[in-house]
């Protein structure tokens, strides 16, 4: 099955010039869905301790492989949003700075982290999320995305950071 054709192109979205990847028509394809959570959930069965989800849509991606692999589930928010102390940290976009946040207590080592987003550009999202698990002590040596950007560098910057990262489509 081409996971792909399941994924629009909207032009001009949310700004002029970005081709934005719309992964909605993807979730709405039951059989293209219950696929893409077998094959993002499949190399890791039994090398991981916990699925992150990156706000939002790695929420949507993160959560069903988190169950597909019999592990808890992390969610990693933007700030404000979660109800008990957190962890955080800041990473700049291309106007200003945005932040996860996480519980102090999700996870510690030596638990093994996998990190799930929809879809990796820069990777300056990811690679927030990574060092917000890893300084709380996870071992995070894994990301997983369903579009990798193939023009961007994101995919190289986490692998220079140590983690093993896997895409469905590009
Ligand atoms: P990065 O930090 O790697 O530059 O951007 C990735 C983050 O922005 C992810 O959390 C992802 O959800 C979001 N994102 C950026 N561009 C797109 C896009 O074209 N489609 C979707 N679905 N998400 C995007």
């Amino acid at each position: 099955m081409k996971l792909e054709d399941h994924i629009r192109t909207i032009p001009d979205h949310p700004k002029p010039g970005i081709m934005f990847r719309d992964v909605t028509t993807l979730m709405a394809a039951p059989e293209a869905f219950a696929e893409t959570i077998r094959r993002l959930a499949e190399p890791y069965s039994g090398k991981v301790d916990a699925v992150a989800g990156i706000e939002a849509r790695g929420f949507i991606f993160g959560a069903p492989v988190a169950v597909a692999l019999g592990v808890g589930f992390i969610p990693l928010r933007k700030p404000g949003k979660l109800p008990y102390a957190t962890s955080s940290v800041e990473y700049e976009l291309e106007y200003g700075t945005d932040a996860l946040h996480m519980h102090t207590d999700a996870c510690g080592h030596p638990d093994r982290v996998l990190v799930i987003d929809d879809l990796i550009a820069t990777g300056g999202t990811a690679l927030a999320a990574i060092k917000l698990l890893r300084d709380a002590g996870a071992v995070v040596e894994h990301a997983a995305f369903v579009v990798d950007l193939p023009d961007l560098p994101g995919a190289g910057r986490l692998r220079e950071a140590g983690v093993e990262v896997r895409a469905l489509c590009a």
